[in-house]
């Protein structure tokens, strides 16, 4: 057999015998596939595990997820990161309950109208669950497709992906009882991330070889053309623990703000390391309305956001004068309470920091 059907025995035979063993191959529960695709979304598999574990046991189906409070999804969100995915799933949560009598839809175009679910969730929960004839493109497949088609421009372009994912729909188009799409989904996936991989492909044991156009003419190293990477930005931050009576100032971030919705201990951009103290004293009379005494410099930590290499240098204060605003997104937090509020990761390192007890005992 060589055309289509050959190519689909070919790759039925390969993940058979050596697909990955995933924590949850052959998962069929709609609510368990989208929250581990959006998950997955920019982290790895091993990342994604303990998270994936920690959420399902805290809200087991999608009616428990939507009835919950916002705090508690970011707070079992925190250090996953790209916070609005948690956001989105929220909210689809609350949609599929409310307005569509708690069933998830099973074809990808309903899918896609739930917020966060783009072209590709769509598809998964389409194929996964419902064994619909769905296509899917992620980095994996991706890199899999353009190989396979030759695809010597760029992926992402809007001509790229038409024909990626025209490649893709082949194969689930193609799909038989014993080997259905989200089966097809999963085996291509699985053979993008461990045989055709970015560097090396190991083509002499790739089932589809005999298919692969960038194999043939020698181009498997070439294509998919590679990104162009942005340029890294350094920049520096300050954050300040500021005390009161045991208590420090935390401040939830506001929409549109990187992280909206995390709680963090104030925190400011500098412009340059003279002005450092100046900076973080205006900007906590503008936010919050008191006049602080900056006291030592506690930690430094880098991070990485984006595009962007972050600094930020973080300082304890105690107040001086000044009446906080009423305002919802300030509070004073004892420490013990820390736990409760999703925070940022640097955020967290600084409670954690700011909790040990030789330096607490100094501050307060
Ligand atoms: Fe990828 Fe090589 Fe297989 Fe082509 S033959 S799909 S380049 S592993």
């Amino acid at each position: 057999m060589s055309g289509p059907r050959g190519r689909l025995s070919a790759l039925q035979r390969w993940y058979e015998r050596s697909g990955r063993e995933l924590p949850w191959r052959g998962e069929r529960d709609p609510y368990r596939v989208w929250l581990r695709e959006i998950m997955l979304q920019q982290t790895t598999v091993t990342a994604v595990v303990p998270y994936f574990q920690r959420f399902i046991t805290a809200f087991p189906t999608v009616q428990s997820l939507a009835a919950a409070d916002e705090m508690a999804v970011l707070r079992l969100w925190e250090g996953l990161g790209y916070y609005s995915r948690a956001r989105n799933l929220h909210r689809a949560a609350r949609q599929i309950v409310s307005e569509l009598s708690e069933q998830f839809p099973s074809d990808a175009v309903a899918l896609e109208a739930l917020p966060g679910v783009g072209r590709y969730t769509a598809g998964a929960i389409a194929s996964f669950a419902f064994d619909q004839r769905a296509a899917i493109i992620e980095a994996n497949t991706l890199r899999l497709h353009a190989r396979l088609i030759g695809y010597v421009g760029d992926p992402r372009s809007k001509d790229g992906q038409a024909e990626l994912w025209s490649s893709a729909a082949e194969f689930v188009n193609a799909a038989t009882p014993e080997f259905g799409p989200g089966a097809i989904n999963q085996a291509l996936m699985d053979l993008g991330a461990t045989v055709c991989t970015p560097q090396s492909p190991r083509c002499p044991e790739c089932p589809l070889q005999k298919w692969c156009v960038a194999f043939q003419a020698g181009q498997q190293n070439e294509i998919p053309r590679p990104v162009v990477r942005p340029v890294i930005t350094e920049v520096t931050e300050a954050t300040v623990a500021i005390h009161r009576r045991g208590e420090f100032l935390l401040r939830q971030r506001a929409p549109g703000e990187r992280w909206a919705g995390l709680w963090d201990f104030p925190r400011y951009p500098v412009d340059d390391d003279a002005g450092v103290v100046g900076t973080i004293a205006d900007g906590v009379r503008a936010q919050t309305g008191l006049t602080i005494a900056l006291g030592d410099e506690i930690a430094t930590f880098k991070h990485g956001v984006t595009r962007y290499r972050i600094t930020l240098r973080c300082f304890a204060a105690s107040v001086e004068k000044g009446r906080l605003h009423r305002d919802d997104s300030l509070r004073w937090v004892a420490p013990r309470d820390f736990p409760q509020f999703p925070l940022s990761v640097t955020g967290r390192k600084f409670a954690q920091r700011l909790t040990n007890p030789g330096l607490f005992d100094r501050l307060l």
